[in-house]
């Protein structure tokens, strides 16, 4: 069973709720815990592991043969990144800008463009426990486009584990998209603020447009009693579950900052819902 664990804004604590849920599960089954926030992956620290192995991820750039370049400039005029710049003279390309889209390559007249690679970031694969593996996408610094990264990340979902945890970026872009895709299931985590009830409209919004099934977990429960009505009345009208409450408590920020996984009987609850669904 494949899990998207995503919460709209950031700083709803959906990073603590994956880990703990992944952790939970793996006490009793083969976990796979993907952190597809690949611009500031955190999960294989919350959870102190020990990375095992990691891969590069490449991505095509054009390579141009300028002996048969004629300067006719469709390639430049295709690039939506406006990578390429041509002239009667010249033609250069900014290869930081280039996403790998390969239209350049179809559109030469002259066959003057063949296939290259950049390296864009890597996957790291770590080893929480017997149990539970963690595999982290990490965008290369300087590298833009995040996308290619999470296209690689996703298939590493394609495991026989029972469980399937993904960690999704914060909001509701392309990256996020990605990575709700492959799920059976999503688990939108909030809070009860303002902002957290106006992302948690949004992230919904998508996921229904992606006609996933989705639960609601609040997050430091306890915040406000009216923003908890509020959550509430929005899952009634919109049916949907919710699925589990976690009440602030400033344990769970020292257990977050000491690395260890957070242990509680609301997340216990959370797994078990998950565990009778997957049975
Ligand atoms: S691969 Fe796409 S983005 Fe890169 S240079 Fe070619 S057209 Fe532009
Ligand atoms: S499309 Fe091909 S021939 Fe035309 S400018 Fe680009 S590389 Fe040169």
């Amino acid at each position: 069973m494949k899990i998207a664990v995503t919460g709209g804004k950031g700083g709803t604590g959906k990073s603590t709720i994956a880990t703990a849920l992944a952790y939970y599960l793996s006490q009793n089954n083969k976990v796979t815990l993907i952190d597809a926030d690949v611009e500031c992956p955190n999960d294989s620290i919350i959870m102190g592991a020990e990375e095992i192995d990691h891969k590069q991820v490449h991505q095509f750039i054009p390579k141009f043969d300028m002996k048969k370049c004629n300067h006719c400039g469709q390639c430049s005029k295709n690039c939506k990144e406006h990578a390429i710049i041509v002239t009667k003279e010249k033609l250069i390309f900014f290869p930081e800008q280039c996403t790998g889209c390969q239209v350049c390559m179809y559109v030469c007249p002259e066959k003057a463009i063949s296939k290259d690679e950049k390296i864009i970031g890597e996957i790291k694969t770590y080893k929480a426990n017997t149990n539970l593996t963690i595999k982290a996408g990490i965008l290369k610094p300087g590298i833009e486009e995040s996308a290619n990264i999470v296209k690689e990340l996703v298939k590493e979902t394609d495991n026989n584990d029972k469980f399937t945890i993904i960690d999704t970026a914060a909001g509701t872009h392309c990256d996020v998209i990605k990575s709700l895709i492959p799920s059976d299931e999503v688990l939108a985590v909030t809070e009860p603020t303002p902002l957290g009830l106006n992302d948690l409209k949004l992230i919904i919004k998508v996921v229904k447009e992606l006609k996933k099934t989705v639960g609601v977990v609040i997050n430091k429960y306890g915040l406000s009693e009216e923003y908890q009505n509020k959550i509430r009345d929005f899952c009634n009208k919109e049916e949907i579950e919710i699925i589990g409450r976690v009440y602030y408590d400033e344990e769970i920020i020292k257990q977050y900052i000491s690395g260890k996984p957070i242990i509680r009987e609301e997340i216990k609850e959370i797994g078990e819902h998950y565990e009778g669904k997957s049975c």
